[in-house]
């Protein structure tokens, strides 16, 4: 039987969705979200058979791939157990998880249990200080101990996410990448993007870009670019001789990766974005709940919205907030 597909006005196939599974987190990073963040009340939030519905609803319209973000997916209690459900949905293809690794060291072999192939781990730092001033309420030692037992678990694979800040940690780019390398993992440097409005955090202040990263990494390894692509926004370079360990640039800013977007997003509220760049959405959660048990109006739905999937985002660095949402209600 032929797999269905998903494809929008321009005739990309959208095969990719990313669930943000609840707004809260036990870190605070200061790019992400204030100090005093305030999350949203439960009852607004997608409840795991809600989360189940939508997931089975994109499988049978051609999703093959679902990665279950955040705020921090691992505070949920029952995440666990809607990992596994969701990973034997027929036609997917991967289940995928982004974390802060702080709770990895004891959930680290249950997850691979569960059925997700893959883990990304985001960690900027890797000094204990500065670990704690930009997460606010994370232990380095910690998370370190979580990606280590994540290693030993036998993950498709693992990579680590560093968001670079010009005059935060702009310089571990190379103590960050040794690390990956001697975990023998991937790891990606993200541009930061302006999403929600931070008080304490100028973001015209901090950008730092993949062209930047880039020269860092030339001072100390010689760097191949690659034609490699997986089904998210990097881009890859490798270093000669050194095969365990690609280098992701998510360039948001620099490199504007939405040609070949394939993906959309679920908020933790239930809306259905359709760019991460962009206000427009489809309140899902409303539709389920007015309308329980139908199914078909929900594959519907969702079909109709990828129509209105915009070309691309603009964001430029003048404007420090151009999406009021922030990263941890839109999903990583
Ligand atoms: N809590 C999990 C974590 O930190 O990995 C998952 C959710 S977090 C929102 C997903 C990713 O988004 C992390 O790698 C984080 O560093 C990144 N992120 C958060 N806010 C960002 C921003 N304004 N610009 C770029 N990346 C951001
Ligand atoms: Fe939490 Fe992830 Fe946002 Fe940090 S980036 S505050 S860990 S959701």
């Amino acid at each position: 039987m032929t797999q269905p597909q998903l494809t929008d006005s321009f005739g990309r196939v959208i095969d990719y969705v990313r669930i943000s599974m609840t707004d809260r987190c036990n870190f605070r990073c200061v790019y992400c979200m204030s100090e005093d963040m305030q999350f949203l009340p439960r009852q607004q939030v997608l409840s795991l058979e809600e989360i189940y519905i939508l997931a089975k609803a994109f499988t049978e319209l051609g999703i093959r791939k679902i990665r279950l973000t955040g705020g921090e997916p691992l505070v949920r209690n029952g995440a666990l157990d809607l990992m596994s459900k969701i990973a034997q949905l027929p036609g997917l293809d991967e289940l995928v998880l982004t974390t802060n690794g702080a709770l990895l060291e004891s959930q680290a072999s249950e997850l691979k249990q569960a059925g997700v192939k893959r883990i990304n781990i985001s960690i900027d730092s890797l000094n204990e200080n500065r670990f704690k001033k930009i997460t606010r309420t994370g232990s380095l030692q910690t998370v370190l101990r979580g990606i280590e037992k994540a290693c030993q678990q036998g993950f498709d694979k693992i990579k680590l996410n560093a968001v670079i800040l010009k005059g935060k940690n702009d310089d571990e780019v190379i103590d960050l990448l040794n690390y990956a390398i001697q975990q023998k993992i991937d790891i990606s440097y993200i541009e930061e993007m302006p999403l929600g409005s931070i008080n304490s955090h100028n973001r015209s202040n901090t950008h730092f870009s993949s062209q930047d990263v880039i020269n860092q990494i030339r001072k100390s390894y010689d760097l191949i670019e690659t034609l490699e692509k997986t089904a998210g926004p990097s881009r890859y370079l490798r270093i000669p001789n050194i095969d365990s360990t690609r280098i992701g640039l998510i360039s948001p800013h620099s490199h504007n990766f939405c040609d070949t977007c394939n993906r959309i997003r679920v908020t933790a509220e239930g809306h259905l974005l359709l760019c991460l760049g962009n206000e427009h959405s489809v309140d899902l959660k409303r539709l389920i709940r007015a309308n329980p048990g139908d199914e078909h109006l929900v594959r519907e739905t969702i079909t109709n919205a990828i129509q209105n999937k915009p070309y691309s985002h603009n964001f430029n660095l003048e404007n420090d907030t151009q999406v009021v949402r922030f990263m941890n209600m839109t999903g990583g």
